[in-house]
């Protein structure tokens, strides 16, 4: 009957949920000492400038192998750690090793690349991070501009007066911002001029599909536009293909990042293959 099946559906929706919340505990209970257990680590995204080829930055993005649940997506446990405050430590922990690993380069006398940080909504809201990062740079004496950090358009739009301040804060530092998963997040286009912003990073939901979704390719070609008229550069995240790359090089578009390029990879891999190539190439120029 009607009323067996809704009870059934019932029962089924709250054994899900039970489920749910089980694996959260779960993961909130192993990440409390994950970063004292050594299981976080850092892998390096490469990011390239189309015009010249050049790998000039990459992204750092953060991996968990716990040794209870094994490897866990950030996109799993970031918006956890983002509910029980653990982002904040986390966060520091990923900035701070950041700023040591751009040291050890420097110190072997490699030239290195600019490494872009992802920052959680909740580091902006509760953190002087300008302050913070400004403390961990003078630590390791490591130079401003070798830093950069990502903030979502959609954590950028939770509190855009804050992010505006912080966002200026960090480009009188030299540290420059980018807006994370842009076209996603519902920015209006008046606060989007005040953020004073470096790039644009276009999500990889519009490059997917671009060279056959003339919505998506259309989008994308206004996001471009946009970002050049206000003065800022844009890249494209998620470039799985050679025919992605061309039509965004006809775009105009600044630089790409994704797959077709490199995974992420570990950082003493991604210094094997591109700074020393990088080095190489200046060597011969
Ligand atoms: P994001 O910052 O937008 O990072 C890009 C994501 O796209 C990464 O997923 C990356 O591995 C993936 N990706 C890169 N190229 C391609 C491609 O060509 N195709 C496809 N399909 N995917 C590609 P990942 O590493 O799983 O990270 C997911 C999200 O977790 C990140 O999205 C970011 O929001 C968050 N995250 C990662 N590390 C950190 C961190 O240290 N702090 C904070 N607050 N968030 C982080
Ligand atoms: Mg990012
Ligand atoms: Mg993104
Ligand atoms: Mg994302």
């Amino acid at each position: 009957s009607a009323k067996k099946e809704g009870r059934n559906r019932y029962s089924f929706f709250t054994k899900e949920m039970q489920a749910r919340s089980t694996r959260t505990l779960l993961l909130e209970n192993s990440l409390h000492d994950a970063i004292d257990a050594n299981e976080l680590s850092l892998n390096l995204q490469p990011q390239m400038d189309l015009k010249t080829g050049q790998v000039i930055a990459a992204e750092v993005l953060l991996r968990w192998n716990s040794h209870r649940l094994g490897t866990v997506s950030p996109a799993e446990f970031i918006p956890i750690a983002e509910d029980t405050g653990q982002i904040l430590a986390i966060g520091e922990w990923v900035l701070r090793e950041t700023v040591k690993l751009l040291k050890q380069w420097l110190e072997q006398g490699i030239t290195p690349v600019r490494l872009a940080v992802n920052l959680s909504v909740v580091q902006f809201r509760t953190q002087d991070l300008p302050a913070l990062i400004g403390k961990l740079l003078e630590e390791y004496q490591v130079p401003s501009h070798l830093l950069e950090v990502e903030l979502t358009e959609r954590g950028a739009m939770t509190n855009p007066d804050r992010a505006i301040e912080t966002i200026r804060a960090f480009d009188q530092m030299g540290v420059q911002t980018s807006i994370d998963d842009f076209g996603t997040g519902y920015s209006s286009l008046s606060y989007l001029q005040r953020f004073s912003v470096y790039k644009l990073k276009i999500d990889q939901s519009f490059i997917r599909n671009m060279t056959t979704d003339t919505n998506d390719y259309a989008i994308v070609n206004a996001v471009i536009t946009l970002a050049q008229q206000l003065g800022m550069k844009t890249i494209a995240e998620g470039v799985e293909t050679k025919e992605q790359l061309e039509q965004l090089q006809q775009l105009d578009c600044d630089q790409i990042q994704g797959y077709y390029l490199s995974r992420p990879i570990p950082p003493k891999e991604f210094k094997d293959q591109f700074l020393t190539l990088n080095r190489l190439r200046q060597a011969l120029n």
